[in-house]
């Protein structure tokens, strides 16, 4: 128990729709060891988030939090520790983003994806009590990355510019001061 593997882009249970948990699963001792460890996994490699099926386990499981600043993605606001369990969402409105994302299932790389600026989602929290929320820009973004793993959805499968794909070392250097100029104007505008 504690920090897990996590595996990258071409392995198969990435691409794997992830099964939703019963109530006696999610309230099982072996599950909510598995909720504590899928936290420290996430808090151990500096991500925003990360999804059961990112550590080898199809279940409809992701975690989510971002603790300003986030070296990974210092232009977060944060983001309370949240679970999701169960989870789907819907876009709310027809106005998009556009967001440059990373993944730790796909090292040292970074693309643009288009995102819905607001997401309806529902979930079970890690108790089984259920949720139904709004959610907005950024903090928008991070749920449909999540929701997407557990569906079998990698970021790299929505970019639509693939000359927007960089390394991280070239991100740092070309695309990240235009970015987070743009990005912080949105969060400005909708608050997260
Ligand atoms: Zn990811």
């Amino acid at each position: 128990m504690g920090v897990l593997d996590v595996v990258e882009i071409g392995h198969p249970v990435l691409r794997q729709r992830a099964r939703e948990l019963t109530l006696e699963e999610l309230q099982s001792p072996r599950w909510q060891g598995f909720i504590d460890d899928l936290i420290e996994t996430m808090r151990a490699r500096n991500g925003a988030g990360l999804a059961a099926n990112q550590v080898g386990e199809p279940v409809r499981v992701c975690v989510i939090e971002v603790r300003a600043p986030n070296p990974r993605y210092p232009y977060k606001p944060a983001i309370p520790l949240k679970v999701l369990v169960n989870a789907s969402w819907e876009p709310v409105g027809e106005e998009t983003f556009e967001n440059y994302e990373g993944c730790l299932s796909v090292p040292n790389l970074r693309g643009l994806v288009t995102r819905a600026l607001q997401a309806r989602v529902r979930y079970l929290d890690r108790e089984g009590t259920p949720h139904d929320e709004v959610v907005a820009g950024l903090c928008a973004g991070t749920h449909q990355h999540e929701l997407d793993h557990l569906d079998g959805k990698l970021f790299v499968d929505r970019v639509q510019d693939p000359r927007s794909l960089t390394t991280s070392e070239g991100y740092e250097r070309f695309h990240k001061a235009e970015f987070e100029a743009r990005i912080r104007e949105l969060v400005a505008r909708v608050g997260s």
